[in-house]
């Protein structure tokens, strides 16, 4: 994999009740800007979608948000980001999000974070893109997915790849090591 230099975060627009998730929000957040890798994400301030931007810019990495302009205030829009992009709609955000990213990162989160992710999963089986989809587990979050689609699977409704579409990874330091080589 050639060296990644923004990833695409994704996660939820909550904290989750698991104080497991914000430590590892934070922690993904802190070791990408470390390693110099950009981070893309939904451009809000609440739950996860902060503690990650608050995390990078805080050991001083770039964060560019993108949000619609509808969800300013529903979302609390980031004023402290390297750039803030405000879109049309949701779909010229995903697709914006898209653009800037190289990688894409799926932490715990709800119906937002499950969209975003399925939807680049479903790209890359499209063949729109082949960048890594990495699928980060905390404490036990990412079993009810992984059993979702291992059924699909199971009953032939997802067909097997030479390279893995999505990847499992334990926790953010798995993932950061994924996306520097290390
Ligand atoms: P959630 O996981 O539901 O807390 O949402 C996390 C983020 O995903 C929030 O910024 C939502 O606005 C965003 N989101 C929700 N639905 C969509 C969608 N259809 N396309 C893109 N982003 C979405």
């Amino acid at each position: 994999m050639a060296s990644i230099r923004s990833v695409a975060v994704f996660c939820g627009s909550a904290f989750g009740k698991n104080p497991a998730y914000a430590e590892a929000a934070a922690a993904l957040g802190r070791g990408l800007a470390r390693a110099g890798i950009r981070v893309i994400y939904g451009g809000g301030h609440n739950g996860l979608m902060g503690v990650v931007a608050d995390a990078a810019l805080d050991a001083g990495g770039e964060v560019i948000g993108v949000i619609p302009h509808f969800l300013i205030g529903t979302e609390n829009g980031h004023d402290r980001l390297t750039r803030l992009e405000v879109t049309e709609d949701m779909h010229s955000r995903k697709r914006r999000m898209f653009d800037l990213s190289e990688g894409f990162v799926a932490l715990p989160g709800g119906i937002g974070t499950l969209d975003e992710t399925i939807e680049m999963i479903s790209w890359r089986q499209l063949g729109r893109h082949d960048r890594p989809i990495l699928l980060c587990d905390v404490a036990g979050s990412i079993a009810p997915l992984a059993a979702a689609l291992a059924a699909m699977a199971a009953q032939g409704f997802i067909r097997p790849t030479e390279t893995p579409l999505y990847e499992y990874l334990d926790g953010p330091a798995a993932v950061l090591a994924r996306l520097t080589g290390a």
